[in-house]
């Protein structure tokens, strides 16, 4: 091949179409084949697309041509040759092979085919993000992933990093993973939300953005065991400017991310409408209402649960926030309504089909305060201590949030599960690959 290769240029599939009627070189793994008397014809696809070679036994010598005719799917090669139109082929264009190196061939057909079953799906997850769906859904992550940071950026927030093995639980210790710790037992983190409470007092503004843990034992849609959670926290920041800083992050960003894939997010989700300010608003009160009048009994004090989620977003529209929801439903954390002590300054945003994308909320500033509610909520507070001591050194009010960015990702493009939505999902049944 080097010698054949001389002056031709390596190139990405993309550009080829660019790039008609001259030569070029292209390193990729063979996605479809097809013989067809003395052509073979290959599919061949690098990260950026995929690209018809045109393999003829006189142009190729009959050595190589035998050895294409024999190649399985997923082997890698490098292919040179002339970029020709051509309107039969995909995309108008395809490389007419003058020479091929077959880097190394696959050693059998790999397990991929059209409509794998779901087992197979998660069992062969590092063949499957190969596919040209994976492929798609991993960019548009890594595109979504980096928006949300830079906006965050822009607005004069930093990233800080919090540790995932800790002590204590934020949302309830049921559903979290137990690591032995040396000679004692400690626990993967549920939520950075403590450690971006710390960084206030030093940054003002922060995020962060890694994986959060969960035991969940439900086998929902939109549960991982394992997820990435965005979560931010800013100071002198009330329970509205939360709201609104919400608002406007998610329009924002939502909206920029479709702009720059509109094609790639039609083809997922046809129906997809960014999302459009003001969002809707609803206290739990009224939500209870709202269920009631539907049909639905809950009885005032229950938190909300999947059916009742739907029920909401559908009724009034999404994303819709509900906000005031009564303190014995909510972390002990949470700051009490001055209106109306039974209720918390806590606000879920939920859509439809994947519910909760962001929790969040006023926290409490007061020492006395939280070290009553953590009481209250049956917790030592000396567990809690290093927690309290931020309210004991300059507190100052504050509010936060976190983002489950598998569901918001799944939610903008309507994939059947939150599992597609990252490369190697853990759940309770998938710990491997
Ligand atoms: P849910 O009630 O839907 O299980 P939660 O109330 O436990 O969620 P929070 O503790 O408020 O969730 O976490 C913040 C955000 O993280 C949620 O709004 C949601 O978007 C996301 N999230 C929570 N649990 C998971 C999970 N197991 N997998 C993926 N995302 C999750
Ligand atoms: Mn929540």
């Amino acid at each position: 091949m080097t010698t054949e290769s001389c002056g031709v240029e390596e190139q990405r599939v993309a550009s080829l179409a660019s790039l008609i009627g001259g030569k070029a070189r292209i390193r990729g793994w063979l996605y479809v084949k097809n013989t067809v008397g003395k052509l073979v014809f290959l599919r061949i696809r690098d990260s950026t697309g995929v690209v018809q070679v045109v393999v003829k036994k006189d142009r190729v010598g009959e050595q190589v041509f035998d050895q294409v005719k024999k190649l399985r799917r997923e082997s890698s090669l490098m292919v040179e040759g002339l970029v020709r139109r051509d309107a039969r082929a995909p995309g108008g264009f395809e490389l007419q092979a003058e020479a091929v190196r077959v880097m190394s061939p696959s050693l059998e057909d790999p397990p991929l085919r059209r409509n794998m079953s779901p087992e197979a799906v998660w069992r062969y997850r590092h063949l499957f993000i190969r596919s040209r769906t994976m492929n798609t859904v991993l960019k548009l992550r890594s595109s979504l992933s980096t928006m949300l940071r830079q906006w965050l950026l822009d607005h004069g927030y930093y990233e800080v990093s919090a540790p995932s093995i800790v002590t204590a639980a934020t949302e309830g210790g049921a559903k979290m993973f137990e690591v032995k710790y040396f000679d004692n037992k400690a626990f993967l983190t549920q939520s950075s939300q403590f450690y971006l409470e710390g960084a206030i007092f030093s940054l003002e503004k922060v995020f962060c953005f890694q994986p959060s843990f969960r035991a969940e034992e439900s086998k929902t849609r939109r549960h991982l065991s394992e997820y990435w959670h965005l979560e931010v926290e800013a100071c002198h920041m009330d329970f509205n400017q939360l709201l609104q800083f919400e608002e406007d992050m998610l329009t924002d960003v939502v909206r920029r991310f479709y702009e720059k894939h509109r094609e790639d997010v039609e083809r997922f989700n046809p129906s997809f409408k960014p999302f459009e300010k003001p969002f809707k608003r609803i206290t739990y009160t009224q939500a209870v209402e709202l269920l009631t009048n539907s049909g639905v009994e809950i009885e005032w004090g229950r938190d909300l649960g999947v059916r009742e989620e739907k029920i909401i977003a559908t009724r009034i529209g999404q994303p819709v926030f509900v906000t005031h929801y009564p303190k014995e439903t909510r972390a002990f954390y949470h700051m009490p309504d001055p209106g109306d002590p039974r209720v918390v300054l806590a606000a879920d945003l939920l859509v439809w089909p994947y519910g909760e994308i962001t929790g969040g909320g006023q926290r409490i500033d007061d020492y006395n305060v939280l070290t009553n509610r953590i009481l209250e909520s049956g917790y030592n507070p000396e567990d809690y201590a290093w927690y309290l001591d931020l309210r004991k050194y300059g507190s100052v009010p504050h509010s936060g949030f976190g983002l489950g960015f598998e569901r918001l990702l799944a939610h903008i493009l309507r994939l059947p599960s939150i599992k597609y939505a990252v490369p190697y999902p853990r759940t309770q049944t998938i710990v491997y690959p």
